[in-house]
């Protein structure tokens, strides 16, 4: 098959980290016998540079023709006075505004080889774990595009006096629920078949629509199991059971606060992956989805090969999974990531996190090209 992807590197450590996550879609290419035709376009501070804007209408146009969009990060110093509408980081606004992505999927894994950057004590994340082993892996779908941050907001009264106030809004539409929720199940499909839908149901009218609507579509997706839990009980089972969750699905706010805090137990940000899911279109294979890793441009530590391409190649496993359903290949890539990192390899971010002695440390180029060797190794 033949894929079109937009290549978006942004500024900062975002070219390096691309660039490595590219040359692992061109192995799975040659390996599974797929085109993958890379199309670079700009946005953030470079198109700031080059066009004055943030994100160039030709941008978001070539975009919106490809098959799935893999984003570096944007943003640093450099453009830090401009106004709000001409900071680099309205580029991620105006891509995900223009793709039309909805659903935001962050998976938080504890890979054994990082064992030690969790906060977590061993008998807190065993006694949750199916397999009874002091890890967890879950994945947040997270409605990015509406409720109380896109509601109707504003202030009443008089500024200063007692009965002044302010208010946002939490509204949504059955389209808005059900979309997401379908994106949802069929990730939880393609993991271990469990759904949890994390509201407020026992004081908001919002998550009780939100309750009748998934209870409509538990039916329809039987052989996924479906549960329910109130987001401060989440916030507590993350941090005490975090095993017993596979996919838990939430409203914008909720998913905003939740993801952050699921990411913390994961260890470093350099690791950690995300998707940006659209509707699937008339015409279309699959629907067109952004796939970026969570952390920034990393100012710091631009243009010194310290810069850890994990996360930007766990981002491109997503997209063959969930823009392209080639989920052998994903399951390659991610092997691949844990053979690295079992050979002993660590980027500066992740030295000492494992508990290991053995550890070497490496940059951004020595980590992807284990990442390569082992993929070109494995055995399909
Ligand atoms: P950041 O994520 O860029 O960096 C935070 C810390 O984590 C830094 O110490 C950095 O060195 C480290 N870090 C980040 N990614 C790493 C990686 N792959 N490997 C190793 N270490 C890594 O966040 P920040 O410093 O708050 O923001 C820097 C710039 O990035 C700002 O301009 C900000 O607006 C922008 N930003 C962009 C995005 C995005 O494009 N999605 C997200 C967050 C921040």
């Amino acid at each position: 098959m033949n894929y079109s992807v937009a290549v978006v590197p942004g500024d900062g450590i975002g070219p390096e980290v691309t660039a490595k996550a590219v040359d692992v879609l061109d192995l799975v290419g040659d390996k599974f016998g797929h085109i993958f035709n890379f199309v670079e376009l700009e946005a953030g501070g470079v198109a700031i540079d080059s066009t004055g804007e943030p994100l160039p209408a030709a941008t978001l146009e070539a975009a919106r023709q490809c098959d799935a969009v893999l984003l570096g990060a944007v943003g640093g110093p450099k453009w830090e006075g401009l106004p709000g509408s001409l900071r680099p980081e309205r580029a991620l606004l105006g891509l995900r505004a223009g793709l039309g992505v909805f659903a935001n999927l962050r998976p938080a894994a504890l890979l054994p080889q990082l064992r030690d950057a969790c906060p977590l004590k061993d008998e807190v994340l065993t006694a949750s774990h199916a397999g009874g082993k002091p890890t967890f892996d879950l994945l947040i779908v997270r409605e990015l595009t509406g409720g109380i941050y896109f509601g109707e907001r504003g202030r009443d009264g008089n500024e200063g006096a007692p009965d002044a106030s302010a208010f946002d809004t939490e509204r949504y539409s059955r389209r808005e629920i059900e979309r997401v929720l379908r994106v949802a199940y069929e990730a939880a499909a393609k993991r271990r078949s469990r759904l949890c839908l994390v509201d407020k149901a026992n004081v908001l009218e919002s998550s009780r629509f939100w309750r009748e609507i998934t209870a409509e579509l538990a039916g329809e997706y039987g052989n996924i199991e479906t549960s329910y839990m109130y987001v401060d009980n989440c916030a507590m089972q993350l941090v005490r059971a975090p095993g017993q969750f596979d996919v838990i699905v939430t409203s914008n706010i909720f998913g905003d606060i939740l993801s952050d805090e699921a990411s913390v137990l994961t260890g470093s940000i350099g690791m950690l992956a995300s998707a940006s899911i659209g509707e699937r279109e008339a015409g279309r294979k699959y629907p067109p989805g952004m796939y970026e890793p969570v952390h920034g441009s990393a100012p710091d530590i631009a243009g010194k090969n310290l810069a850890n391409p994990l996360a930007a190649i766990l981002s491109a496993a997503m997209m063959l999974r969930y823009s392209f359903s080639l989920e052998k290949e994903a399951r390659a890539v991610e092997a691949a990531i844990t053979g690295a990192l079992d050979k002993g390899l660590r980027t500066k971010d992740i030295v000492g996190k494992s508990g290991s002695t053995s550890e070497i440390t490496a940059g951004t180029d020595e980590m992807a090209a284990a990442v390569i060797r082992v993929l070109e190794e494995r055995e399909e």
